[in-house]
């Protein structure tokens, strides 16, 4: 009987054989230049000398640059925010809450747009943690805002889309210091309205502002207790045509439900008060609250108090970001807590008896 056809073998003095490493078919040195080209492609020096002129595209670049996770960024992002550093600190931050379709983007483009009349510059950030992951980052969308980003007096930037909340918020806070430096005076950051993303953003701003609907049903369903309290102030947002009349209506609600928090250590008595973004109704009244609370809290120290309590938070934050760096940074130790989560998963360990493994394994190396 004929012997079954040997499948011929592949001879080639270029196989690899199991278990050898394959190099990388891209050259890594020169993938490596070419993000770097692609992240600034100008240096520190030039970005700052750019952007403290109001040149927004070398801003743009030197955001870039800040919010980059490469390593080799590093030295050249905190080079231009130690630059801008003096320059920074004199605007008001202004953090905008509510839930998603309660007309955020909106009310800022109509309050930016009404301050940039009166002589502003007007910076617009976000903090979106889930953008990295849904790639439906707020303020992504360029249909949004579309009169203030047309103007030269703005600069409207989406949510660095790094994963963890910390990350995001580091990057947006340094992004504030580069906004003053280059002499915006009005920074609005915008919160996706649904969970931590509030508490980052209060910590990083001077007024943090709550907007809400007078909707039919339960008004504060939806609201957590947490960002109620919070607030500086809650405005009851589209009041125009029918809603005019409920919202009036509501704000004795708001006011009562505010009453039951503790005094805030601003001692600012937090304002209720409706508007619309779209007939303007109380867009003025709005800003001058803002201007009430910043005179109020310049006057009893507390704003330049919150503004040093928050950049010692910030250093707090820094070093347990460089710390998780530089343990998570290391293959061998993301190895082992990889392993790790699995024994968590079969309760073969307690988190916190990995954790300190962790912690020994990379101390000893
Ligand atoms: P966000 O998701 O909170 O940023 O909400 P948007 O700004 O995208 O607004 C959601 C919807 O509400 C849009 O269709 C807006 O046109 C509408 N809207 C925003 N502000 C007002 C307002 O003051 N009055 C009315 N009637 N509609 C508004």
């Amino acid at each position: 009987m004929a012997q079954p056809k040997k499948k011929k073998e592949f001879k080639s003095a270029l196989h690899l054989m199991d278990g050898i490493e394959q190099p990388s078919s891209v050259n890594e040195q020169l993938l490596t230049k070419m993000k770097q080209k692609k992240a600034s492609g100008v240096s520190p020096e030039v970005l700052f000398e750019g952007l403290k002129e109001g040149d927004r595209v070398m801003l743009g670049k030197a955001i870039t640059l800040v919010e980059s996770n490469l390593d080799i960024h590093h030295d050249e992002a905190r080079l231009i925010i130690e630059k801008c550093l003096p320059l920074s600190g004199k605007s008001v931050r202004i953090g905008v809450t509510g839930v998603p379709g309660v007309g955020k983007s909106t009310f800022i483009e109509a309050m930016g747009m009404h301050l940039i009349a009166k002589g502003h510059k007007i910076a617009v950030l976000a903090v979106d943690p889930s953008s990295g992951r849904s790639k439906g980052s707020i303020l992504g969308d360029k249909t949004r805002m579309e009169q203030l980003a047309a103007h030269n007096h703005a600069f409207i930037r989406p949510s660095p889309s790094a994963g963890t909340l910390g990350g995001v918020t580091r990057k947006t806070q340094e992004t504030i210091i580069l906004c003053e430096a280059a002499g915006y005076d009005i920074i609005f950051v915008e919160t996706v309205g649904v969970g931590q993303s509030e508490v980052a953003v209060k910590n990083m701003v001077d007024f943090f502002l709550l907007l809400v609907l007078a909707g039919a049903g339960d008004e504060l369903q939806g609201i957590k207790r947490g960002i109620m309290e919070m607030a500086d102030a809650v405005v009851i947002h589209k009041a125009d045509e029918d809603n005019l009349l409920r919202a009036k209506t509501k704000i004795a609600t708001y006011e009562h439900a505010l009453h039951f928090f503790p005094p805030a250590d601003s001692g600012w008595i937090p304002k209720v008060i409706e508007c619309s973004s779209v007939t303007g109704h109380n867009i003025p009244e709005v800003w001058t609250m803002i201007r009430d609370y910043v005179q109020h809290t310049e006057t009893n120290g507390y704003f330049l108090h919150n503004r040093q309590e928050q950049e010692v938070q910030c250093l707090h934050h820094a070093i347990e970001d460089y710390l998780r760096n530089i343990v998570l940074g290391n293959p061998e130790i993301r190895e082992s807590v990889k392993k790790f989560e699995q024994d968590i998963r079969h309760r073969k360990i307690s988190p916190y008896q990995a954790a300190s493994f962790v912690i020994e394994k990379h101390l000893r190396q």
